[in-house]
């Protein structure tokens, strides 16, 4: 494998996205094994400052286009086939988030190269590349080796620490040019904000979760105390939000967000692997449930066997005590 190795840069409304900056870190350990350049692949709209910021690549692919402004697959992939097509990397590196989800998938088949999503990591193996992926929602791991390139990775965030990819040195940004039709097939036509006033989870240092071990509606009032001591906020499982308890903004998990918080608690939460896949990159997990054998214990760095409705009071009139 002699082509560069490239990570697909992803920007949201102009600001690049962590992930970014963590397949860089792993594109980084990946290009030192196969002994090649790392280069990122910006595509966007007025965004040269976003170029300049890639420093942990030796050179950036800045393709700047009014079309390009606004992440669609359908257009990002026909850009990167054109790309990849021409310059032949080894590697790609592309995000697997909901903004970027299917531009790696689109241009594996526009260039019959071999694509391989859900990946948590990927290693060098001689005369090729191996990636490591969950299946079915986490439930099992699989390994699976590629020899052919362009080898197209969609990689979930969390890969690499996103620290380790911010660099302030410059990079070699190199301006160029792709022909786009006039008109896209699709288009985003506009953007839908969370519901106005309500807070943004992924944001939050403490989360305070539930789950259906919350019984009624009536009792969440005990998680937002526990949560307004702590100066978090509070979020659910799918269940809590299907019941119309708390809103979709609020929701955790493979159809909800996903959060890393310095402090995660999970309050009668079962640990469904729907769930764990939005959370479990938490800092500090406390996982509380009347089942010992429910498996947000296996996720958790503290775990209370109890009922939610003893421990959420207890907790939020201790920590009010410490706090005088
Ligand atoms: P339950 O599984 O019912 O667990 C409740 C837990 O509370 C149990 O472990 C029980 O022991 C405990 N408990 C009961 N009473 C108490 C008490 N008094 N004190 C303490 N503990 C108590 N789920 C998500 O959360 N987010 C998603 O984004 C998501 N996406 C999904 C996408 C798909 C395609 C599918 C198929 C499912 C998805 N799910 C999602 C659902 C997921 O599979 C689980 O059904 C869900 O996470 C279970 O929620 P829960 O843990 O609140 O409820």
């Amino acid at each position: 494998m002699a082509g560069t190795v490239w990570v697909l840069a992803e920007q949201w409304r102009g600001q690049l996205s962590d992930i970014t900056f963590e397949l860089l870190a792993l594109g980084r350990e990946v290009a030192g094994q196969l002994g090649v350049q790392l280069e990122a692949v910006l595509m966007a709209h007025g965004q040269a400052g976003a170029a300049a910021a890639l420093g942990k690549a030796d050179a950036v692919l800045y393709v700047d286009h009014p079309v390009l402004a606004e992440p669609v697959p359908e257009t990002y992939a026909d850009v990167l086939v054109q790309l990849a097509k021409e310059r032949t990397p080894s590697v790609i590196l592309v995000p697997l988030t909901n903004v970027s989800r299917g531009i790696g998938t689109l241009a594996a088949v526009s260039l019959n190269a071999p694509c391989i999503n859900f990946c948590t990591d990927v290693t060098v193996l001689e005369g090729g590349i191996q990636a490591r992926c969950v299946l079915y929602g986490g439930k099992m791991e699989a390994t699976v080796a590629v020899k052919a390139s362009p080898a197209i990775l969609g990689l979930w965030a969390g890969a690499r620490p996103a620290e380790k990819g911010r660099d302030g040195a410059q990079p070699r940004v190199e301006q160029v040019s792709v022909s786009l039709p006039d008109t896209q097939r699709v288009r985003l036509k506009q953007y839908v904000d969370p519901e106005a006033g309500d807070i943004d989870i992924s944001e939050q240092d403490s989360l305070v979760a539930i789950g259906r071990g919350i019984q009624t509606q009536d009792n969440i009032e005990v998680a937002t105390e526990l949560a307004d001591v702590l100066g978090g906020a509070v979020c659910g499982s799918r269940p809590v939000i299907d019941q119309g308890w708390l809103p979709l903004s609020r929701q955790v998990g493979k159809s909800g967000l996903t959060v890393k918080p310095r402090l995660y608690i999970a309050a009668g939460i079962s640990g469904a692997p729907e769930h764990t896949e939005g959370m479990k990159d938490a800092a500090l997990i406390v996982a509380v449930n009347t089942d010992p054998q429910a498996p947000i214990f296996n996720v958790a760095h503290y775990g209370v066997e109890a009922d939610v409705m003893d421990v959420l009071p207890a907790l939020t009139e201790a920590i009010r005590a410490r706090k005088g």
